[in-house]
């Protein structure tokens, strides 16, 4: 079997990272900026980065409407901080304008660890993963309320954000509050391209 093609939404974010990352696993992996990259994907990254911004961005490069259209069709696609926000059906803080291309039965909250820590760094329990994983966290959404088709991945391991959900499974839909394209444990990224090569084993 040839192994999948997977893109990475390039219109805004932490795109390199993804690409690098997804490349040493020996995946074979495309930006996207237009829809007709978008049709050569069996599934789709998206990064980190501003989500307010992301989403105009994949408007006005008319992606926006084709993007959805494969996630309503079962594409698999892993969001990361953005890209969380992005794939979440519910948004709170976000601006009055924001939209998001939905599929996952979540609510998620933007900057929802607060000013003070902006960012952070700490070390949590993956399902699935035998060791910890450090987790970088950039102005990040945590996960307020899941569906109850939503499996939950990984919690806030301690401080004042304990327990918090940052880490979801859905089906084909996989998202990250942190940013697991930064440093070089690809052990995240390997659960996804392993759902995706599963998924396109299943469907063809
Ligand atoms: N706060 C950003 C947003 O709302 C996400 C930050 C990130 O992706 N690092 O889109």
């Amino acid at each position: 079997m040839t192994s999948p093609t997977i893109g990475v939404f390039a219109l805004q974010g932490d795109v390199r990272e993804h690409l690098l990352a997804l490349t040493r696993l020996g995946v074979e992996a495309i930006g996207v900026r237009r829809p007709e990259e978008l049709e050569r994907c069996d599934a789709l990254v998206i990064p980190g980065g501003e989500s307010t911004t992301m989403f105009k961005l994949a408007r006005t490069f008319d992606l926006f409407e084709p993007l959805q259209k494969r996630i309503r069709g079962g594409m698999p696609a892993f969001g990361t901080c953005a890209g969380m926000i992005m794939l979440a059906d519910r948004i709170t803080d976000g601006t009055a304008d924001q939209v998001t291309l939905g599929g996952l039965d979540i609510t998620v909250r933007r900057n929802a660890f607060g000013r003070q820590v902006d960012s952070f760094e700490g070390d949590l329990a993956f399902a699935g993963l035998d060791g910890p994983v450090h987790a970088v966290f950039i102005r990040a959404p945590w996960v307020e309320q899941v569906g109850s088709d939503v499996e939950v991945l990984a919690r806030v391991a301690s401080g004042p954000a304990a327990g918090r959900i940052v880490a979801v499974r859905q089906g084909p839909l996989m998202a990250t509050s942190f940013h697991p394209e930064v440093g070089d444990d690809s052990r995240i990224h390997q659960v996804f391209v392993d759902l995706v090569t599963e998924h396109v084993r299943k469907v063809g």
